[in-house]
């Protein structure tokens, strides 16, 4: 049988199909509302969720709801005791994701004024394999630009932002590719729809800075950590012009859905061979370890639930 989605709101665990709310919703019309991914990397050994870095999703969620003027009644800490609770009430045996979403609630119409608008939160939890359909990624650059922090801070996960990587990934797909590529714009390399990008040179990472329009992704801040103190990598926080991507020794991309992922080809020019690259491959085996806490070290960064099934057996 197939597990059924849960979610915690207004003090509840419920199926998700209970949550409901109605269509005057202001997050609804206007896209006022934040969110974040997180994984529940399942850990066939343990028997358990191990959630990755949940405080630092929930700092940043939390980011994102000062933003939108949001009064939540809660804490990062809360929250991650929250999810950790809500795996517990689920019968999943296998990788979970996470989806808190915080949004303006009142029913209303034509208010454009965040301080006269109630907020409300939820937390989902699904059933979740894989995010993107290929292992080496074939990726366009888009006609989209990236929104920049005068337009819609992209440091924080507001959902009307979205609206940009939804129709940069949308083109992308239809054109035939796996992803797109967002330059900001002045025309710098920024990040894929979902992922954060790295390219590798010379044996040196290079990423685009945080003013070139990224969100600061966990992922990212993951590899860096990795490629730093386990690699013995020098990483470097740049500007990153489109045509270096083309030339790179390698390139791939970052995300909680997408993992580390290598780009093999963008706007139809083969990366290298076209292949996954030895610091790719280095590096994906490094996080696969690290997110379904195998790897003593970096235990810290996951925090773990262990289903109701489970708990009772
Ligand atoms: N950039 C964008 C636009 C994203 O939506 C995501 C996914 N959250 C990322 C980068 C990667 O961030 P993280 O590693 O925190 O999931």
């Amino acid at each position: 049988m197939k597990p059924t989605p849960l979610a915690y709101h207004d003090g509840k665990f419920v199926p998700v199909t209970e949550v409901k709310v109605g269509i005057m919703t202001h997050a609804l019309h206007y896209g006022t509302a934040v969110f974040e991914g997180i994984r529940g990397n399942w850990n066939e050994e343990e028997g358990k969720v191990c959630i990755f870095r949940p405080r630092e999703h929930y700092v940043r969620f939390l980011d994102g709801a000062k933003v939108l003027r949001m009064k939540l009644p809660v804490t990062a800490d809360d929250l991650t005791r929250l999810t950790v609770e809500l795996i517990g009430h689920s019968d999943y045996r296998g990788d979970v994701y996470i989806r808190p979403i915080a949004f303006k609630s009142s029913q209303l119409v034509a208010n454009l004024k965040l301080h006269e608008v109630e907020d409300d939160f939820a937390i989902i939890a699904v059933p979740f394999g894989s995010y993107l359909d290929s292992a080496v990624l074939r990726c366009i650059t888009a006609s989209w630009r990236r929104m920049d922090e005068t337009m819609i801070p992209p440091r924080v996960k507001l959902s009307g932002l979205y609206v940009n990587s939804i129709l940069a990934k949308t083109d992308a797909v239809l054109a035939g590719f796996d992803e797109a590529i967002l330059l900001n714009n002045e025309g710098f390399v920024s990040e894929g729809s979902g992922e954060n990008l790295f390219l590798v040179k010379h044996g040196q990472l290079v990423t685009p800075p945080l003013y070139n329009g990224i969100l600061p992704g966990i992922t990212r801040d993951t590899v860096m950590e990795l490629a730093r103190k386990e690699l013995d990598l020098s990483v470097v926080e740049r500007p990153i012009g489109r045509a270096e991507l083309y030339l790179a020794d390698e390139v791939f991309l970052t995300g909680t859905a997408a993992h580390v992922t290598a780009m093999g080809e963008l706007d139809n020019r083969k990366i290298a061979d076209g292949g996954v690259g030895p610091v790719t491959k280095q590096i994906q085996d490094l996080y696969f370890k690290v997110i379904r806490g195998k790897a003593p070290k970096y235990r810290h960064w996951t925090v773990t639930a262990v289903p109701a099934a489970l708990a009772r057996a």
